[in-house]
């Protein structure tokens, strides 16, 4: 196959082969027939002539045969697995795996890293001093028998082609596309191996589908790709209008999550937390109800069994501190306060503006293969609602220098949205 050929194909608004998507992501995986740039023009053109159900789902098939799947037989079930669509502050998957864990279910997670200007949990958990991000199957499967859950990022082994692509997706301005968006998702969901996978589908300013009709819509791909895949996908859709929880940043979403693992997060966060664990016990068949389900995640946060199950996660991929040590998580070297300008009631901080902020800081990449900076981010205080005075601490800006922290704050300004305005 010829790569110019199959970028014009796409780009004359033609159907792809299941022949040639197995090329394309063989392309990905492998360094061999396609470069960077005619990956990144190809992905440009799906997003532009977008993609049938039919081609979505082989592209997922291709993308998860690229790599190896992990075969969990002998791990006792349920095999479940989360994700999230991409959101500001979404630290969910730290918090929900050992919850599920505490729980008796079993959990293997593939991740990934930012996507554009939402932040990725291979990302928040590499500021943890030691946490490995790049175990072999047969790393994950062991820790999952003995601790109930295991992540890693996209390797050679597991989901290459995504790796890859989500890479180049970050940087080219390619991420907002369903068919790429599902088969970044689902074709790592496969790999990992799990049965019951429940995916938060954000919609807002600080999602990549901007409506909640879009936001369905990709819930109902997900769904239906699952069901071709035979994975059994439950598709919840949540606001990402203002930013989840407090912190938006690396290493300060991972001192939250923790936090929130000890009983003291959040409220919006750890009710999503919640939520979602029982979404996730009832969809696999271990509550009887939502409800029950939710009972039963609020039960191992308040008797400390999810905490204990994050230190064992930590320690087991490399942590080199313990959950009571967060304080020794890299700091930015400034901490500049923000102040609303005027008074009125909060609609929300957009959070659309307050990721860009984050990649602004250094905490997100603007290059491929950037390295990004954990230390840096947002405290974002002021909650939607919230009766503003003019001069009122409405954020924290964690910066590594006066000059990125005032020009961030200037642009921050735009995004604080009143109910009035
Ligand atoms: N999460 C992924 O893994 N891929 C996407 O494209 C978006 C969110």
């Amino acid at each position: 196959m010829n790569a110019v050929e199959l970028i014009a194909k796409k780009r004359d608004g033609m159907a792809h082969t299941r022949a040639e998507l197995d090329w394309i992501a063989q392309a990905a995986a492998t360094g061999q027939g396609m470069a960077d740039y005619q990956l990144a023009a190809w992905l440009m053109a799906v997003v532009c002539r977008g993609m049938s159900l039919e081609e979505t789902a082989s592209l997922t098939l291709a993308m998860a045969a690229s790599g190896e799947r992990v075969n969990l037989q002998g791990l006792p079930k349920p095999w479940v697995d989360k994700h999230s669509t991409g959101g500001v502050g979404d630290k969910t998957t730290v918090v929900l795996l050992p919850m599920l864990a505490a729980c008796g279910l079993t959990c293997i997670k593939m991740s990934g890293r930012g996507l554009g200007i939402t932040g990725g949990t291979i990302d928040k958990l590499e500021s943890i001093p030691g946490f490995r991000t790049d175990l072999g199957i047969e790393e994950l499967k062991a820790q999952a028998k003995r601790i109930g859950l295991a992540l890693t990022g996209q390797t050679p082994q597991l989901a290459p082609a995504d790796g890859t692509l989500y890479a180049l997706r970050d940087v080219t301005a390619t991420i907002e596309s369903i068919p790429l968006i599902a088969s970044s998702i689902l074709s790592k969901k496969i790999a990992g191996g799990a049965e019951t996978i429940v995916i938060d589908v954000k919609w807002g300013y600080g999602a990549f589908m901007k409506s909640r009709e879009r936001s369905q819509e990709l819930a109902d791909t997900l769904q239906k790709i699952g069901q071709i895949a035979g994975l059994k996908v439950e598709a919840m859709v949540s606001p990402m209008n203002h930013p989840l929880g407090i912190a938006v940043g690396n290493a300060l979403e991972i001192k939250e999550a923790v936090k929130t693992l000890l009983g003291d997060g959040p409220k919006d966060f750890h009710d999503l937390c919640v939520q979602l664990a029982g979404h996730t016990l009832w969809a696999c068949g271990e509550a009887e109800t939502e409800a029950a389900g939710q009972a039963r995640a609020e039960e191992c946060l308040s008797d400390g069994t999810a905490a204990e199950r994050a230190e064992a996660w930590f320690q087991a991929q490399g942590a080199t501190i313990h959950l009571n040590e967060m304080d020794s998580l890299p700091k930015a070297k400034l901490v500049v306060p923000g102040y609303a300008k005027r008074s009125g009631t909060l609609e929300c901080i957009d959070a659309g503006k307050v990721g860009q902020a984050v990649v602004d800081l250094g905490g997100g990449r603007k290059a491929k293969g950037e390295s990004i900076d954990p230390s840096v981010g947002l405290e974002v205080i002021a909650r939607p609602g919230d009766r503003l005075s003019a001069g009122q601490l409405i954020y924290r800006i964690h910066a590594q220098d006066r000059m990125t922290a005032e020009q961030v704050n200037e642009r921050l300004q735009t995004a604080v949205l009143y109910q009035d305005s």
